[in-house]
């Protein structure tokens, strides 16, 4: 049947290449072995070709008998990924067969065609791929279909692709809290290897639960940083239980500038408009770290801190507070006291506006002050790469659903980090909240090794083993952030 784009306003066919040569040639740029090309027609927009193909059926597909009789054909079209930039129809003349055994009736098959759909398998492939940088209007535009079937072919496909990935689980899996396309996305990362490991489209029980549910070997996580939120604490302790919660400090510190802002807030109500616009202005350098202002910024929180005893007071409270993580050789008991004395010099008239603070450190204790104990605690670099990743997803993410960005992520070849599994283990023999072995408490960097005696033996002994095989850790935070800002992606 000829697709009517094909034919002029007065209804004559357009172009049509049916002599040899232009065969061959279309031919060879179907390379679809095994089909004859019987005529090929174009215009500005598209290429229609008509194949056909000459075969007997050796056996019937039902069963599996015969013989089977050519029992004339049907035309269908179906479509193929785009060739000098138009869209490709294939109109295929289908034989049919007639079984001479059971009296049914089969089409030729043709594995570059999609059992399932009118598409052959690479335009299939083309679609997948596509969709990650183009919307599924575009796509549709470009390839001939409609967007609805852009829309559930690619949703097959990626489904399919990120259920081949094999991440590697982390020793130390981060669950985070990010906003992506207007609601609060979990993002699941390897910490150590810095990698993002999915992205789910909420941060429920069930689907923190049911991601946990499908890690494979869940005995490799051995700790899991988090921010404050019991969702993911009840799901992890149940489905990880041997696995150190620790809250990230940058969580926990949050809270006391929060409380000093409301501190700032209440007094305003006092101040003339001009007076309040001031400190508005000025709250950044309340919110700074006293080490961190310059020399007018410290002139101006002293006029503020000078006018308002109660701002002082808090200001000192957030300063002491962010200083618990800055006590060197700390362990959770040293945290733990050091809070609790921090908790008594609270004066009585900013308990109230710390009480957010009190109420979730005494609620999340055990979390809060493991981050002592885990080597190194998570890292700045962890944490920026994190958020520099979020922020250029959530610029170019208007017009994608979270669907395509995960697949976005997740299927970023170029950001892949591939590697061996780093020796060792971050904490060994650890057995959940309780108190950590005492070899946790301290850094164990730089401990002389027991018994390297023999240097040449040892380095003998290092070769005779063989290489680690590579695993792959994920999706680079960092990488796939610079491959998007490259538009590479
Ligand atoms: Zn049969």
């Amino acid at each position: 049947m000829p697709d009517s784009r094909f034919l002029d306003r007065a209804g004559r066919r357009l172009s049509v290449n049916d002599n040899r040569d232009a065969a061959l040639f279309m031919s060879d740029i179907l390379n679809l072995p095994g089909l004859d090309v019987i005529e090929t027609r174009e215009d500005a927009h598209d290429y229609l070709i008509r194949v056909g193909r000459r075969r007997a059926l050796d056996a019937c597909p039902y069963c599996a008998g015969g013989p089977m009789v050519a029992n004339g054909t049907k035309t269908q079209g179906l479509r193929d990924t785009p060739v000098h930039g138009k869209r490709v129809l294939i109109e295929w003349s289908r034989q049919r067969f007639l079984c001479r055994g059971c009296g049914r009736t089969s089409y030729d098959q043709h594995e570059a065609f999609d059992p399932d759909r009118r598409m052959t398998k690479r335009l299939v492939e083309y679609i997948g791929r596509t969709a990650l940088r183009l919307t599924f209007t575009e796509v549709a535009a470009g390839v001939g279909v409609d967007e609805k079937t852009v829309r559930l072919v690619w949703s097959d496909w990626s489904e399919r692709e990120i259920g081949r990935l094999e991440f590697a689980t982390p020793r130390w899996l981060g669950i985070d809290e990010v906003h992506l396309i207007g609601k609060a996305r979990g993002v699941f990362a390897n910490v150590e290897a810095r990698t993002a490991l999915d992205i789910t489209a909420d941060r429920s029980q069930k689907t923190v639960a049911t991601w946990l549910t499908k890690l494979p070997a869940k005995e490799t996580v051995e700790i899991v940083t988090m921010d404050m939120w019991r969702p993911y604490y009840d799901a992890v302790r149940a489905l990880l239980p041997r696995a150190v919660v620790v809250i990230d400090k940058w969580h926990v510190q949050k809270m006391a500038n929060e409380a000093l802002e409301g501190v700032r807030k209440a007094l305003r109500a006092d101040l003339p408009p001009a007076r309040r616009r001031r400190l508005m202005h000025d709250r950044f350098v309340l919110l700074t770290r006293r080490r961190d202002l310059r020399m007018d910024q410290q002139i101006v929180l002293e006029a503020w801190t000078n006018e308002f005893p109660l701002l002082k007071a808090a200001y000192e409270a957030k300063e002491d507070f962010f200083g618990i993580w800055e006590i060197p050789s700390m362990t959770s008991g040293d945290a733990r006291e050091a809070y609790r004395s921090w908790a008594e010099r609270l004066p009585a008239e900013l308990r109230p506006g710390f009480g957010a603070l009190t109420t979730a450190v005494g609620n999340w204790s055990a979390p809060i002050w493991a981050y002592f104990d885990v080597p190194g605690g998570p890292t700045n670099a962890y944490v920026e790469a994190l958020n520099g990743l979020v922020k250029v997803l959530n610029r170019m993410g208007r017009g994608y659903s979270i669907e395509v960005l995960r697949a976005k992520v997740l299927l970023a070849h170029g950001a892949s980090k591939i590697g061996p599994m780093p020796k060792g283990k971050l904490l060994r023999d650890w057995q959940g909240d309780l108190t950590p072995p005492a070899f946790l408490r301290r850094p164990a960097l730089e401990r002389p090794l027991k018994g390297a005696g023999n240097t040449v033996e040892f380095i003998t002994t290092l070769k005779a083993l063989p290489p680690a095989p590579d695993v792959h850790f994920g999706i680079d935070l960092s990488t796939l952030a610079r491959l998007i800002e490259e538009d590479a992606i």
